[in-house]
């Protein structure tokens, strides 16, 4: 008897168990991730990987000068900054950049930087036992957010920003309504969580805000090395 009331008790929370089924949920999409959790994903569009620049133009408009490397899948700033042909809204943004190995302090050393929109710089920089104002430091949204850490590895050394983008957004007559959103992940390491950027950062490409942008890659006189630069829309 007991056994029995045992049985019917396990039948009963196994049903208690089973969520309803509710009509209203479609499943969500299938994205065939990359082969590791840095390759670009099969609905990401690759931005960087070595073999040409044709997906870049410098500001004015001209062909992107960045050195390219097919063996290495680099391109190595110089030349001024490039900007994406690709423009995007809301998006989940991979890249992966090496601050040179060279003298200098402060601002001046590995000085590049990622720029959502064109707008809104994740500052790139040797942050590695050197210091700098914290709001200009590797990983800052750059004269607005300090990052929550320093997760810097030293020159030379490959490193990733994972960054989640909210765009801003604007009501029917084009008035801000909310500010971008940015979280940053750096080597793994979450520096900057939901950060509001509250207007374009220093040397935007321009001050007018807008629901998609390109990304803008920072030349800022040291050979920055990228690879690996890919954006999906979410
Ligand atoms: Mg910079």
């Amino acid at each position: 008897m007991k056994r029995i009331a045992c049985v019917v008790g396990v039948a009963a929370l196994a049903a208690m168990a089973q969520p309803e089924k509710k009509p209203e949920l479609k499943a969500p999409p299938v994205v065939a991730p990359g082969a590791s959790a840095a390759a670009a994903p099969a609905d990401a569009k690759v931005l960087i990987d070595g073999k040409s620049l044709d997906g870049w133009k410098k500001r004015d408009g001209s062909p992107a000068a960045w050195k390219l490397d097919e063996k290495s899948g680099t391109a190595t700033a110089g030349g001024g900054d490039i900007v994406s042909k690709h423009t995007f809204g809301d998006a989940q943004i991979h890249v992966e950049f090496m601050t040179p190995v060279e003298k200098g302090d402060g601002q001046d050393r590995g000085n590049s930087g990622v720029y959502i929109h064109g707008h809104y710089e994740v500052q790139v920089l040797d942050s590695y036992k050197s210091e700098t104002y914290p709001d200009g430091q590797c990983g800052a949204i750059y004269g607005q957010h300090v990052p929550l850490v320093n997760a810097c590895r030293p020159q030379g050394e490959w490193q990733t920003y994972d960054i989640v983008f909210r765009a801003p957004k604007f009501d029917a007559a084009g008035k801000k309504t909310a500010n971008a959103v940015i979280t940053v992940i750096h080597n793994g390491v979450l520096i900057q969580d939901h950060a509001e950027a509250v207007s374009p950062t220093g040397s935007a490409i321009d001050q007018k805000e807008t629901a998609t942008g390109p990304l803008m890659l920072q030349e800022h006189g040291h050979p920055v090395v990228y690879r690996n630069v890919w954006v999906r829309g979410i």
